[in-house]
């Protein structure tokens, strides 16, 4: 194994400037703001935030939602490939269910279908042990 050629963090969008500080490029997937490609649809958020449409419906909907958008057009999944450093970004709090953790695994599984060696590392939150991720940031 060599060294990743990706590495991909989940954060909340609140925190951008701690990743700012780290070099790492803030992917905004909210469905206000952010990639619409990426982002579930107001119907099946505002179902789940009102508490009509479970965890498990909710995940199944996106799941659908995404790919079916990734089988028409993958330019916005292409778009990403110059990144190799970033964290999907949502407003939900950390420890949260919510689709910032649904779309990290997807797009780690689109760019192994690429061959790209890609480490996960998490949600990333302020931590003693990132102050190793400067240094990184600076190549
Ligand atoms: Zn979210």
């Amino acid at each position: 194994m060599g060294e990743p050629d990706y590495w991909i963090w989940t954060i909340q969008i609140g925190r951008w400037r701690y990743a700012r500080d780290l070099g790492i490029p803030i992917i905004d997937i909210t469905v206000k703001s952010g990639i619409q490609a990426f982002a579930p649809t107001w119907e099946n958020l505002n179902a789940y935030r009102a508490g009509v449409m479970d965890k498990r419906e909710y995940a199944q909907r996106y799941y659908e939602k995404v790919l079916e958008g990734f089988s028409q057009d993958q330019r916005e999944w292409q778009a990403l490939e110059v990144t190799r450093n970033m964290a999907f970004a949502c407003y939900c709090k950390t420890g949260d269910f919510c689709h910032r953790h649904l779309f990290a695994p997807l797009y780690i599984t689109y760019l192994q279908s690429l061959g790209r060696r890609v480490q996960f590392l998490g949600e990333l939150v302020p931590h003693p042990n990132n102050i190793g991720l400067y240094a990184r940031s600076e190549n």
